[in-house]
């Protein structure tokens, strides 16, 4: 069970006491339960929240970054980490149900698929203007890409090794996981459920972040909006062509050079601005193509703190 944690110092007792609540459930199934947490940087007590977990229980691992790397990171750095023969990722705030994880497993043991995963049909709790957004996103990525995105679809899944293994082979920096997940194919069963307000804590995205994560997602799965540029361009080409000629003609009849120039500023303003936005989109792929071509790693392990604190103890 991988589960990112971002200061959620408040949620991780939670979490583990509901997750604990389905051991027994899951062992009838003949699953044995490792709890990854990985600490994305928390800066509140994140980590000895889990160290505290570690001393009742040693079926807790931890993977501590070195700074916040995102979700996705997180994400990736856990799945390296699960050595199973099934992995389940799932968030900590408990809008992701533990109480899930029984029935999801049955159906990925069972053969009857590769991959369990849950979609929430509700979005009650969120701000009207997000959800339309967020249905809008959702329009477009199938529109313009060739995976298809489950409206409402959650990280929150299990997964088969062979399934898990696809994901992590997928190595690229700016990862957008609803999309690899989808990428990867793989027989997948959907769960449905209402949407659940985190337990407690508070949301890291902001409305900004999201849009940016979905432009992201866009890039990573759809070269289309480049042809979109390449295809305005065009259509421009062929406009200023016809006005040319109009002007030429007009200019040929009336001879009257110097009148409408305000449109003719507002035809520059315009250009120019389809200009910019084109080339906009043009460096978005640059800048992602550039920042894969570093090869920087997707995240750093920190070595446990927990040893370092146990040293002045000797001291004593
Ligand atoms: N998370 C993370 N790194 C981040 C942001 C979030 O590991 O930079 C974790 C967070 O602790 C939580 C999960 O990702 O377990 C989902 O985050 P959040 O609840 O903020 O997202 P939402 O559920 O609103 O999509
Ligand atoms: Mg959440």
């Amino acid at each position: 069970m991988v589960v990112p944690c971002y200061n959620e110092e408040e949620n991780i007792p939670l979490f583990y006491k509901a997750v604990t609540d389905q051991y027994e459930k899951l062992l009838e199934l003949g699953v044995k339960t490792e709890i990854i947490f990985v600490d994305d940087g928390s800066s509140d007590k994140t980590v000895q929240k889990v160290y505290e977990l570690q001393d009742i229980d040693s079926v807790v691992k931890l993977v501590e970054l070195s700074r916040n790397f995102g979700k996705e990171a997180a994400m990736y750095a856990g799945l390296l980490e699960a050595a199973g023969d099934l992995t389940a990722i799932i968030d900590v705030d408990l809008q992701d149900p533990p109480s899930m994880l029984p029935e999801m497993v049955k159906s990925v043991i069972s053969g009857e698929c590769d991959c369990v995963a849950t979609r929430r049909v509700s979005r009650q709790g969120e701000p009207p203007i997000r959800s339309f957004f967020a249905r809008c996103f959702y329009r477009i990525m199938n529109r313009l890409s060739d995976v298809q995105l489950m409206d409402g679809a959650r990280d929150f899944r299990v997964m088969s090794r062979e399934m898990t293994d696809a994901i992590l082979a997928v190595s690229e920096r700016n990862r957008f996981s609803k999309g690899i997940f989808a990428w990867v194919g793989f027989k997948k069963k959907w769960l449905e459920y209402e949407n659940i307000e985190r337990i407690a804590g508070k949301t890291k995205w902001s409305f900004f972040k999201l849009f940016v994560y979905a432009v992201d997602g866009i890039i990573a799965f759809s070269a289309k909006p480049l042809s979109i540029t390449l295809f305005i361009g065009l259509l421009f080409c062929f406009i200023s062509l016809l006005l040319i000629i109009l002007i030429i003609v007009r200019k040929l009849i009336f001879g009257d050079p110097v009148s409408g120039w305000p449109s003719l500023a507002c035809i520059i303003f315009f250009v120019a601005g389809i200009q910019l936005f084109c080339i906009g989109i043009v460096g978005l792929y640059v800048s992602k193509t550039y920042s894969e071509s570093k090869r920087r790693p997707m995240f750093i392990k920190r070595k446990s703190r927990r040893e370092k604190k146990g040293t002045p103890d000797k001291e004593h």
